[in-house]
């Protein structure tokens, strides 16, 4: 559990409790958390051989509550969350995302269900409450909370906050803006890259947690959900849920206003698994085949980044890329099944890069 304090980059893993299938099957968790990492031991044989991996942190959800070593969504939320938010308010990007095979916790860390709120509530929420103490401390402050919910299906970017506008939305970048302005009796050069963005997509101001709960809900039934035979509500598309945090600051004494601005980025990945474990043919085959390619590409950019190198240019990468890499903070949650022997190894491999 080497913890990585202030790096750009962490990797987690966090491996879910058997459910209940698995239980009745009789099946014996294929991973167990290590005091420095976590270990994978074969399950199959032939290939019965303990592996083991390291990454930043390794989250163990089995067993009691109360335990003592037992990861809460609040536990994940208090190691990731709340350190990136910090960033955001600082006025730089950041971003979290959730890999792993379906089923394996990936929307259960993300965004939670019922009570057991994710990654993403717990983040807005938090939200509110500092930009609320923010502005009550100083007047001159003001902060604006900007929200987009989109999903990338199949290399198509589909607005899930409009969901009347089904078309492909196009992805572009902004110019890159070189101002000059006076200051004292030189000038100051800002190169300024405002980034990729999604023409038309919909940016919707959001003054309460629980406006955005609404939004995020209405995003939620939206995404495109398309049952394979590995599990039914097996997710076939990435779901990419933006915060724009605007700080605007009037300084009475120079009469000058600044602003800040921060994009977070919180990523549910499509499903992990091979096109060809799902059982897919024709449509299903080709979606399969872009998560893969998505998502490799993706791991290549996080490796890449680790090594402080480029980006890519397929639509997610291209899409994250601001929110990627230079001054900007990201979290990488694989999320794995305990029970799983090819996946999760799979997963933790892909991890594993990706540090
Ligand atoms: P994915 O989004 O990767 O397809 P889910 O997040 O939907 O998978 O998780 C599958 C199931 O496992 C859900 O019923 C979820 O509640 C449960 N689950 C996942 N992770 C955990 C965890 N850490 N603790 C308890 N239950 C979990």
């Amino acid at each position: 559990m080497a913890d990585s304090g202030d790096a750009n980059i962490k990797v987690v893993v966090r491996c879910r409790p058997l459910n209940s299938r698995e239980l009745a099957r009789g099946a014996k968790p294929l991973i167990q958390p290590g005091s420095e990492q976590a270990t994978s031991s074969g399950g199959r044989a032939a290939e019965r051989k303990t592996m083991a991996f390291s990454f930043d942190k390794s989250y163990w959800s089995a067993g009691d509550r109360n335990d003592p070593g037992y990861c809460s969504q609040q536990t994940l939320y208090d190691d990731l969350g709340k350190e990136l938010l910090d960033h955001g308010f600082s006025g730089f990007n950041a971003c979290i995302l959730a890999y792993g095979q379906t089923g394996s916790g990936k929307s259960y860390s993300m965004m939670g269900y019922g009570a057991d709120k994710g990654i993403i509530p717990l983040t807005c929420s938090e939200l509110f409450v500092r930009t609320q103490e923010k502005e009550e401390r100083d007047s001159n402050l003001k902060f604006t909370v900007e929200v987009s919910y989109i999903e990338i299906y199949n290399e198509k970017v589909r607005d899930l906050l409009n969901p009347k506008n089904k078309g492909n939305l196009k992805v572009r970048e902004h110019p890159r803006l070189v101002m000059s302005y006076p200051c004292g009796s030189g000038c100051v050069l800002t190169d300024i890259s405002l980034g990729p963005y999604v023409e038309d997509l919909s940016r919707l101001v959001v003054s309460s947690y629980e406006d955005m709960m609404t939004l995020m809900d209405e995003g939620n039934k939206a995404r495109t959900v398309a049952a394979t035979n590995m599990n039914e509500t097996s997710s076939r598309s990435h779901a990419v849920f933006t915060l724009l945090l605007t700080m605007k600051r009037h300084d009475p004494e120079t009469n000058l206003d600044t602003e800040k601005v921060s994009r977070i980025n919180l990523v549910d990945l499509a499903g992990s698994e091979r096109a060809n474990s799902t059982g897919a043919t024709g449509q299903r085959l080709k979606e399969g085949a872009n998560i893969n390619k998505s998502l490799t590409t993706l791991g290549k950019v996080i490796s890449a980044l680790a090594l402080a190198s480029q980006s890519d240019g397929k639509v997610l990468t291209w899409l994250l890329k601001d929110s990627l890499g230079g001054n900007s903070k990201t979290a990488m949650i694989a999320a794995i099944s305990p029970a799983d022997y090819d996946e999760t190894l799979s997963t933790l491999r892909y991890a594993d890069q990706a540090k």
